[in-house]
């Protein structure tokens, strides 16, 4: 390491700070890294390939024009800026090696660690088809996010310039493949834009005129969520004019079509919410993995044999205490771990370094002390939740999820929920700004498109040229608008 190693004193005992890396500034790291950062004896290295901390759950309200990527989305050097024995690296970390102790950077660089904290979260699955990335880009990233906003509110702007009708139908088709939190938020959020917020703002087209397919493998939306809350998700997407289809697999993509078990569906936009996998580091540890390539853990979320390196987050299969289903990859998951691992260590080398004990080797197993009994982890369930769109949304938690909500106040728990757990105060503020501006006037404020038109080649493919076309003189509601895309 570059930075300068000290050693501290603790009472009588000069004592060498351990190095403790983390690996990932998400959810798991950072509240991991909060849990240690006044331990005196610890130097912590932070080290994420992006230089901020994203809030992956307002994801698709960046997507759908509705926040602006700074108000989700916090430098991880900000959050850490008044402690100053953690030390941010921005770098992508390309393996590890275990029986070294030490991790590898993209450029060769290593580091060594006493401790080392893997929450490298996941990325999106194609399931074994790459090739349909481009054609139905996902949603994980604030650069995928403006990459669907430019898609989404450039398919209206080639619709409103164009003179065909097939052309203009199929601009304004839309597929979210996946009906989970993402995929109805996603497809809720697109339905309200064209139903509400484009409403009034073009002159040849007719936005709530919008086809919009949500397409679930499953029998159901919403999986993770009770029954009834599922079925009350699809009736209210019914409502918002979105066309929920289950049991509906998708067998191939190819540029503005879907072809699924049910039959096909064109679309110039197709986005993917279909499912993650671990971050490709985990395959890299050489450690047993599960059947989604996620890193098996024992009960303290350390690896068999390496008690001082630890997996958290969307990267482990953790089961509960005496075994069960492994948890599931939702942001009380991780970040319930981080704080659990970030004690661990710091009580762990607290317990060493007051009494001199320390050997190089974290201690696993057997208490030698209070410091460094290892209690099993153990998951606090409370409540999952997601939005379909303004005033709708379901909520279940409490024992054994017994209390479940829908609608206005499930909506109004969601905004609470996400607003509170946004990190930073200022971000608190413009986001619930922001909701209550939207609430208000039915806007939303990030419309802008940048960067090039990734629908060109779609429209070429797809162009009808349509010499009859007339522009229609006057728009109103009792004009039909078009009947949306072919299924
Ligand atoms: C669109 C979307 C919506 C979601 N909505 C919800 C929701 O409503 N509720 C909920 O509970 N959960 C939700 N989730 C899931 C939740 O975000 C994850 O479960 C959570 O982020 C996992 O936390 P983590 O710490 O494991 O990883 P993450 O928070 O994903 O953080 C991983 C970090 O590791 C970094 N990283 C990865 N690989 C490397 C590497 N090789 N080198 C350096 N850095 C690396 C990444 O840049 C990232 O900062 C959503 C996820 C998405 C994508």
């Amino acid at each position: 390491m570059t930075r300068p190693k000290g050693s501290v004193k603790s009472g009588q005992v000069q004592v060498r700070a351990r190095e403790v890396l983390v690996v990932g500034g998400g959810f798991g790291g950072v509240r991991a890294v909060k849990e240690m950062a006044k331990e005196p004896h610890l130097h912590i290295t932070l080290i994420d390939r992006n230089n901020h901390h994203l809030f992956q759950p307002l994801l698709y309200q960046v997507a759908t024009a509705g926040l602006s990527p700074g108000e989700i989305a916090v430098p991880i050097r900000t959050i850490f800026s008044r402690y100053s024995a953690v030390q941010i690296l921005m770098m992508n970390v390309d393996r590890v090696n275990l029986a070294e102790q030490k991790i590898i950077l993209s450029g060769g660089k290593e580091y060594h660690y006493d401790y080392l904290l893997l929450a490298c979260g996941a990325e999106s699955n194609y399931f074994g088809h790459p090739e349909w990335e481009p054609l139905a880009p996902s949603l994980k990233s604030i650069r995928d996010a403006l990459d669907i906003r430019r898609r989404i509110l450039s398919a209206y702007e080639q619709a409103e310039s164009s003179a065909s009708e097939e052309e203009k139908r199929f601009q304004l088709s839309f597929v979210v493949v996946g009906g989970g939190p993402t995929g109805v938020e996603l497809a809720g959020a697109i339905s309200e834009i064209a139903n509400t917020t484009l409403r009034s703002d073009f002159r040849n087209i007719f936005p709530e005129s919008t086809m919009i397919n949500l397409l679930e493998a499953g029998p159901r939306v919403l999986s993770s969520f009770a029954s009834e809350l599922s079925a009350r998700a699809r009736d209210d997407l019914a409502q918002m004019k979105v066309n929920v289809h289950e049991n509906c697999r998708v067998l191939s993509i190819q540029s503005g079509v879907v072809k699924t078990t049910s039959g096909e569906f064109r679309a110039a936009n197709i986005f993917w919410t279909a499912g993650v996998k671990p971050s490709a580091l985990a395959a890299s540890l050489g450690v047993p993995l599960d059947r989604q390539g996620r890193v098996i853990v024992k009960e303290d979320l350390s690896l068999p044999q390496h008690p001082n390196v630890f997996v958290i987050g969307d990267m482990a299969h953790a089961e509960p205490p005496g075994g069960g289903e492994a948890l599931p990859g939702v942001a009380a998951v991780a970040m319930q771990q981080g704080s659990y691992v970030g004690s661990l260590i710091r009580r762990e080398i607290h317990g060493q370094a007051t009494s001199g004990q320390w050997t190089g080797q974290a201690t696993s197993g057997k208490a030698t002390g209070q410091a460094n009994l290892r209690l099993p982890f153990t998951y606090l369930d409370k409540g999952t939740m997601a939005t379909i769109g303004r005033k709708r949304a379901v909520v279940q938690m409490g024992p054994h999820q017994r209390f479940r909500f829908t609608g206005f106040l499930a909506w109004l728990l969601w905004l609470f929920v996400h607003v509170a757990y946004l990190i930073g105060f200022r971000n608190k503020i413009i986001v619930l700004f922001e909701w209550m501006w939207s609430y208000l006037t039915f806007s939303k404020g990030a419309r802008l498109i940048v960067g090039h038109q990734p629908l060109d080649h779609q429209i070429m493919d797809h162009q009808v040229v349509d010499h009859q076309h007339q522009r229609p003189k006057s728009k109103s509601k009792s004009e039909p608008g078009t009947d949306g895309g072919s299924f």
